[in-house]
């Protein structure tokens, strides 16, 4: 079954479309460049640009796919969690296709879409398989028996999200919104070892997370060298906090496979696309034997192709579609994979 999918739950418009494990288009349309100047999402700006963006970005991605409307055997979109307006205009314009088509309709979660999405690049996920997802709004561990069925919490950041240290971070060190991209370029010209900073819950004996104390920690740091009238070494500052980021996410991770038993680890979500999470996971995974999956940068962060492959697992697994009654959810559960 050919499968549409839908995301709309923060800047990007997102359309893609799957035939099982096979992307046919994704395509995106983003109002980053109207939130950038703001230094964050502003919810009002993207569901109107939601709204215009809806109909070209579908268009855009039959074309490319080289399909027509009645190609589409079911439709998949982001119900939660994300901002409620944005959200909205993707449920109601998905609702509005799955009727004018007669298909069916799946309102998926994001967060298990994020770690559906890697099916595409590297096939059936191993069963069952713990995924570190790690995204703007979000940054925990699950164990993933089946991720069109059930999506196990092992674990959570008792504060900020990953994404949402990076965005801040860069913000201290006066580099452009969203700052996660920013930091991994700046970091490639420092060293992640020149300034010590705090990792978070790092010998805790859990599997939850904390941004926060090393956030204020870089804060300070940078605050008293300029308060010395010294310059700031921004690509040291950059490397040795993206260092203690992915340290103790991938850290972490790897005591998430170890107590659970299990050899495969899938990486998913925004920071995903960070190039030193990647490098220190796939060293680290190596030591351990365990196999790793990151799917390519693009498909990391927020897409439609993500959404469409989670509808398409859904079919696959024989799951009931939703009804047309089915709200948005700007909080929906992580453990809730489809409403
Ligand atoms: P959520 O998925 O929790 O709802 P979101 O959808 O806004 O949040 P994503 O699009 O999945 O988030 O991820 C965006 C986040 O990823 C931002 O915080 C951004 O800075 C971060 N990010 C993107 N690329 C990189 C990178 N190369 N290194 C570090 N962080 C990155
Ligand atoms: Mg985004
Ligand atoms: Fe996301």
């Amino acid at each position: 079954p050919i499968v549409l999918g839908i995301e709309t739950s923060c800047d990007e418009t997102g359309v893609g479309i799957v035939r099982g494990h096979t992307l046919l288009a994704d395509t995106i349309a983003s109002s980053m460049e109207e939130h950038a100047r703001f230094g964050g999402v502003v919810p009002e700006v993207a569901s109107r640009a939601h709204l215009e963006a809806m109909t070209p970005t579908v268009e855009s991605a039959l074309a490319k796919a080289g399909l027509r409307f009645s190609d589409i055997d079911a439709v998949a979109v982001t119900a939660g969690p994300g901002l409620a307006g944005a959200l909205l205009v993707g449920v109601a314009a998905a609702k509005a296709y799955a009727m004018g088509l007669g298909v069916p309709l799946y309102g998926v979660n994001h967060l298990a879409a994020h770690v559906a999405v890697d099916q595409l690049e590297h096939g059936p996920l191993p069963k069952p398989a713990i995924a570190l997802l790690v995204s703007g709004g979000h940054s925990s561990l699950l164990l993933v028996p089946d991720v069109a069925r059930e999506v196990v919490s092992l674990g959570s950041t008792v504060d900020d999200a990953a994404g949402e240290a990076f965005d801040k971070v860069a913000r201290v060190l006066g580099l452009p919104f969203p700052g996660g991209p920013y930091i991994d370029r700046a970091a490639r010209e420092g060293s992640g070892t020149a300034v010590a900073f705090p990792r978070g819950k790092y010998d805790d004996g859990t599997l939850d997370f904390s941004f926060s104390g090393l956030k204020t920690a870089v804060a300070r740091w940078v605050e008293a060298r300029t308060a010395a009238g010294e310059s700031v070494p921004v690509h040291d500052v950059a490397a040795s906090f993206q260092e203690a980021v992915v340290d103790v996410l991938t850290r972490k991770a790897l005591q998430a496979c170890a107590r659970h038993g299990v050899e495969d680890l899938l990486i998913g979500g925004g920071v995903a696309a960070n190039s030193r999470l990647r490098a220190l996971a796939q060293e680290r995974c190596d030591a351990a034997g365990v196999r790793l999956r990151v799917p390519r940068p693009g498909l990391c962060t927020d897409n439609g192709a993500m959404v469409a492959a989670l509808g398409s697992e859904l079919v696959a697994a024989g799951a009931a579609a939703s009804t047309l009654e089915i709200p948005a959810d700007s909080s929906l559960p992580i453990t809730t994979v489809h409403v």
